[in-house]
């Protein structure tokens, strides 16, 4: 995006790419059709230090501007959900989308060229294994560190520290959680049931779709939360949001284990009713008993043991310190010509097509401005 909006510019731009093909991540993306953006994008969708650093750049490059390129290449694309768009066919069509774009623009693409190292003297001189290139302005797009398999590397943050920039911490964010043994024992051989839940943390909660996995939980309810989860934090699940679980169970003639599953699968997949029952039903049907199970339900407090890392997560959480970047341009407030764009930066979006967003207007906003 950055490189395009460069190119249209007139500028001379060589994107540097370490795979042999550009925008790989983007070809995974959204189980393949790309979840390129969102509707309803707006700033409270991103965690970052500073809540307000992203505001510019989403305000001049909106998804309608996405949106409208992606009916310029006749792409077809629907909304699932929530404002979610998606490829009808492929995430493929984007990436051809902006390797035309980038051609169009006259921008030199250089694949299968991993940047080594970087140096400053009257310009930047960028080095791979095979060749150097010089220029007065140097974009770091490198992404995060997560699916260390399909090519992430550190060196955006590396460049960064060298620089003198701040970075804040890094950690896995849109995530599964891992349980501890105890939890584990306790729900893991149900991996593949799931339930539409509320599920929250540190003043934060989402409801979608929880799924138990082998190892732990996952599904978008928490791969939301995981983003504003610290080890040693609490999470808590309300497994039949707006529901009163147990009023049938009141109500009805005989209080009784039979009564209390009836009343549970109706609003629980089967299974997950028939385990939660096994592992709280009271022992006697008291009112005060079904208060309690009715509170239960409704407040599941876990504590992970952790998340299962950068090599599931789908974005990078911290980053380049937004204090060290004008949010107009991208551009280091200490190195002229230096530009940090995308995941690299501490910006990271919720689930649902706002990291690509993100991705889409900070590149266009550093492209406008080379
Ligand atoms: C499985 C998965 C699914 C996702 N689905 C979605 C989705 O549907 N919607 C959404 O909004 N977001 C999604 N994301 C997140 C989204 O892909 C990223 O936030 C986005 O790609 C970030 O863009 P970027 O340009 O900053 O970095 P990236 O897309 O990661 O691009 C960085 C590029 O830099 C290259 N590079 C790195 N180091 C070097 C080096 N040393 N030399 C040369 N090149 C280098 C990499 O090869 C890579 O091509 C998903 C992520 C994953 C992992």
């Amino acid at each position: 995006m950055c490189a395009m909006e460069a190119g249209k510019r007139g500028r001379r731009v060589a994107l540097i790419e370490r795979a042999d093909r550009a925008g790989k991540k983007i070809l995974i993306s959204g189980g393949g059709r790309c979840n390129f953006t969102n509707i309803y994008c707006q700033p409270e969708h991103f965690l970052s230090a500073n809540p307000h650093f992203a505001k510019s750049a989403l305000a001049r490059y909106a998804p309608a501007d996405f949106i409208a390129l992606v009916e310029k290449h006749h792409i077809l694309y629907h909304e699932k959900t929530r404002g979610q768009l998606f490829c009808d066919h492929s995430a493929n069509d984007i990436v051809n989308m902006l390797e035309a774009e980038c051609r169009a623009a006259g921008v030199q693409v250089f694949l299968k060229s991993k940047v080594r190292e970087v140096q400053r003297t009257t310009e930047f001189v960028v080095r791979t294994e095979s060749t150097e290139f010089r220029a007065p302005a140097l974009v770091v797009a490198t992404g995060g560190l997560s699916i260390p398999k399909i090519g992430a590397t550190a060196l955006g943050y590396d460049l960064a520290r060298q620089f003198g920039l701040q970075i804040r911490p890094t950690r896995p964010a849109l995530v599964p959680l891992i349980l501890g043994k105890n939890d584990r024992t306790q729900y893991c051989d149900l991996a593949g049931v799931s339930a539409e839940v509320d599920v929250s943390t540190d003043h934060h909660s989402f409801r979608e779709k929880l799924l138990i996995t082998h190892r732990g939980l996952s599904g978008p309810a928490i791969l939301q939360i995981s983003s504003y989860w610290s080890r040693g934090q609490s999470i808590g699940i309300d497994l039949a949001p707006d529901h009163d679980v147990t009023a049938a169970i009141r109500a009805s003639k005989v209080r009784s284990m039979a009564a209390a599953r009836s009343a549970f699968q109706g609003l629980l997949p089967h299974r997950l009713a028939v385990r939660w029952l096994d592992l709280h039903a009271p022992s006697a049907w008291t009112n005060q008993a079904l208060a309690e199970l009715e509170r239960q339900i409704h407040e599941w407090t876990l504590v992970p043991a952790g998340t299962e890392g950068y090599e599931k997560a789908e974005v990078t959480a911290g980053g380049v310190d937004t204090d060290e970047l004008s949010s107009r341009t991208m551009e280091s407030r200490k190195v002229r010509g230096l530009f940090f764009v995308g995941e690299v930066v501490d910006v990271t979006g919720h689930l649902g097509g706002h990291n690509f967003q993100w991705a889409w207007a900070s590149g266009a906003s550093a492209g406008r401005a080379l």
